[in-house]
């Protein structure tokens, strides 16, 4: 494996790659490397010739600097998880990927200011203006990202829609810790004990209620019915909605048939924001 720490020789790295006009599949990544990501990597292996990984804590989608701070990191364990998954790139910038006195961001204007983007302001502002830049440095041709962050994949299948970057998105399942149903994340490594049973909550109080969807019947039904059982359990919701998977447009009424949805929550455990999601779809026999 190969280590890049700027475009230049990142650009080195792939000239091989390049010249035999390999696809390049590729993984952008913050590091603190979980099962969660190397599901991705082994997706980006199996689909491509030829993987790329970056690891970059991106300073500009944090709220505060004491989050970006205190955020995991494990260079050295994250460089052996990759070796060892045969990764042929692992890219590593440093903070100047963006310039002291950088002006210019990527911004959607709508689905960026909701639900995520409304609890972590300028949040997606950050995502996509690192992934645009990660687009450019590696030119990939696919590029793989979690459905456990399913606002930031849509905002980034909008964005490669409406910029000619050509990349295929492609989205990995979410990877959960087969006891509880907890979704795995960097963030878990600051959960107490008690907080991730807590935290195990989120994926129960959202199982519970797609089972009972067919009888719930209307999104706002469905998404109380998660706050309910959340609230029981002593877990503090930031939001918890239905969205239409094509335009994310948010529903309350009752759910057409056989239309993909997908129910959306977070929550705070332990001072720790903690994000989930499932698939919804109303089949005719429900
Ligand atoms: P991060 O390092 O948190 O920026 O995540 C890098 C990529 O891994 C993103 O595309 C995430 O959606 C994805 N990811 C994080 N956690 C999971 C998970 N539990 N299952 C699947 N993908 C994940």
């Amino acid at each position: 494996m190969k280590l890049a720490r700027d475009p230049q020789s990142l650009a080195h790295a792939l000239a091989p790659a390049r010249r035999r006009g390999a696809p390049i599949g590729f993984v952008p990544t913050m590091g603190a490397l979980h099962e969660g990501h190397q599901a991705l990597v082994q997706e980006c292996r199996n689909a491509s010739d030829f993987s790329v990984v970056s690891i970059f804590v991106n300073p500009i989608q944090f709220e505060t600097s004491d989050a970006f701070r205190k955020y995991p990191r494990n260079p050295k364990r994250d460089l052996s998880v990759l070796r060892s998954m045969n990764v042929d790139v692992a890219y590593c910038p440093g903070a100047d990927v963006y310039p002291a006195d950088t002006l210019v961001r990527v911004t959607e204007t709508t689905v960026s200011r909701l639900f995520e983007g409304a609890v972590r302001p300028g949040h997606f502002d950050g995502v996509l203006t690192i992934v645009a830049k990660l687009f450019m440095h590696v030119r990939p041709s696919m590029a793989f990202f979690g459905e456990k962050d399913f606002q930031q994949i849509w905002l980034i299948r909008r964005m490669v829609s409406e910029f000619p970057f050509d990349v295929r998105i492609i989205g990995v399942p979410t990877v959960r810790d087969h006891r509880t149903g907890l979704a795995c994340s960097s963030r878990n490594a600051f959960l107490s004990g008690s907080g991730r049973r807590k935290a195990a909550s989120l994926n129960r109080a959202m199982s519970d209620a797609l089972d009972r969807a067919p009888k719930l019947r209307t999104a706002d039904a469905i998404a109380l019915s998660v706050v309910r059982k959340l609230r029981a359990d002593g877990v503090r919701v930031r939001y918890a909605v239905i969205v239409r998977e094509g335009d994310f447009a948010r529903v309350r009424d009752r759910l057409a048939l056989n239309t993909p949805y997908r129910i959306l929550a977070a929550v705070t455990v332990d001072g720790v924001h903690l994000i989930d999601n499932f698939p919804l779809i109303l089949s005719p026999s429900a």
